[in-house]
């Protein structure tokens, strides 16, 4: 059976659930998106997600059509709908149906849409022997062009990357910023653990604000880890006891190697180990319950 999709406030099956070739999301990449999770039933992070999606909205002049308490209830019905207690949810807002020019004040109405599914982008055995990284030659966006902290539909920079990280025959490209330092992995934010800290690029370096980086860095705290937000060279990254990836997709995952150079030990180290347990309890735990709220 198939998804049921939320498209313009009706749900409806994913065959029909159909946009405008008119619509400058598709045209341009105009709009934006959030990714979430639900484990066992709960939303994890709903109203960090959700505040981010608006802070991206509000970055690009762009409406949301509905209210943070409609949009969180959208959001929960497509869930339910769907039946669904581990998912993975993609919410989506574009600037609209417009004509072929690429002014947004000719696009009267947002398109909203949310997919409630699954996803799974590394095989379980990724987490466990760690990903081959590649530094690529795609560099971050600047603060002055797409700000790397608007989560927009403009991801051709990070495919690119991606492209290039798979032409090497790598799991994941990491992208420096035109200074030359570390800012993040096509779709993830990068740690690095040196004895008892725990480092990541600051936000300022042309990264996400993640909201797994965010969950991971208390997490850190909370495990007695000193936690620094610093500018990373290749160099802090190739000497690094441990490195790992965040993400709301790919969770919490090893990095073992960087340009063919392993990482410490080439195998995913003790304090990645306790940050992922640590993770998976408190998704569990924490999160907005979808069917307790009837
Ligand atoms: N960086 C980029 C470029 C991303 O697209 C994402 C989300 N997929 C992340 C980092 C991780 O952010 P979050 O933990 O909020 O999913």
């Amino acid at each position: 059976m198939g998804l049921l999709i939320y498209l313009n406030g009706k749900l409806v099956p994913e065959e029909q659930a159909k946009i405008s070739v008119f619509d400058h999301g598709l045209l341009y990449g105009d709009g934006v998106f959030e990714g979430l999770r639900s484990y066992q039933g709960r939303i994890f992070c709903l109203e960090e997600h959700l505040q981010r999606l608006y802070w991206s909205a509000h970055g690009i002049m762009l409406e949301v059509p509905l209210s943070r308490q409609a949009l969180r209830q959208a959001v929960m019905e497509t869930v339910k709908a769907n039946k669904l207690k581990d998912s993975y949810i993609r919410i989506v807002v574009t600037r609209g149906v417009g004509d072929l020019g690429l002014d947004p004040r000719k696009c009267p109405r947002p398109t909203i849409f949310i997919i409630a599914s699954k996803i799974q982008l590394y095989p379980e055995s990724y987490y466990e022997k760690g990903l081959k990284v590649v530094t690529v030659a795609t560099r971050r966006n600047l603060h002055e062009s797409v700000n790397p902290a608007i989560k927009s539909l403009n991801y051709l920079n990070n495919i690119l990357a991606k492209i290039e990280a798979n032409h090497a025959g790598a799991d994941e490209g990491l992208i420096l910023n035109h200074a030359g330092y570390v800012s993040e992995c096509t779709g993830e934010n990068i740690f690095v653990v040196h004895g008892q800290v725990l480092a990541t690029p600051p936000v300022h370096a042309g990264v996400l604000a993640g909201v797994t980086r965010k969950v991971v860095m208390e997490l850190g705290r909370s495990l007695g880890l000193e936690v620094r937000e610093q500018n990373l060279t290749r160099h802090d990254i190739y000497v690094a006891d441990e490195c790992f990836l965040t993400g709301t997709a790919a969770e919490i995952i090893p990095a073992t190697s960087l340009d063919g150079r392993p990482i410490g030990t080439g195998r995913p180290g003790p304090t990645t180990g306790r940050i992922r347990q640590a993770f998976k309890e408190k998704a569990i735990r924490e999160g907005i319950p979808v069917y307790e709220t009837e």
